[in-house]
């Protein structure tokens, strides 16, 4: 057998595995689809342990004592990160008029 006759022979073998791994690859994506639509409602997660949790539930944590805890902490975290995002650029614009205003002055 020559070289290119196997090259050939290998690239052959090489492309079957891959379109049967493709083939298998959509027929579990294909049920697993088929598996959500009949059995899981649309819903959403709670944010700090992924659990699931109703839809229209707000915050969008779970009922455990520890996770609703946690997410008001975050949610206090945040605030302050946001309130500093405008505190820091005003106190700074502030003090550029001051200088400003007391180099006229
Ligand atoms: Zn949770």
């Amino acid at each position: 057998m020559s070289r290119a006759d196997k090259i050939a022979k290998a690239a052959r073998r090489t492309a079957q595995e891959a379109r049967d791994a493709a083939s298998k690859r959509r027929q579990e994506e294909r049920k697993k689809r088929a598996n959500k639509s009949l059995s899981v409602d649309a819903h959403r997660h709670c944010v700090v342990c992924w659990s699931p949790i109703p839809l229209d539930r707000d915050p969008a944590v779970c009922t455990e004592s520890g996770c609703i805890e946690k997410n008001e902490k975050r949610e206090a975290a945040r605030k302050r990160l946001t309130l500093m995002m405008y505190l820091f650029p005003g106190i700074a614009v502030l003090l550029l008029i001051l200088q400003l205003a007391g180099g006229v002055g």
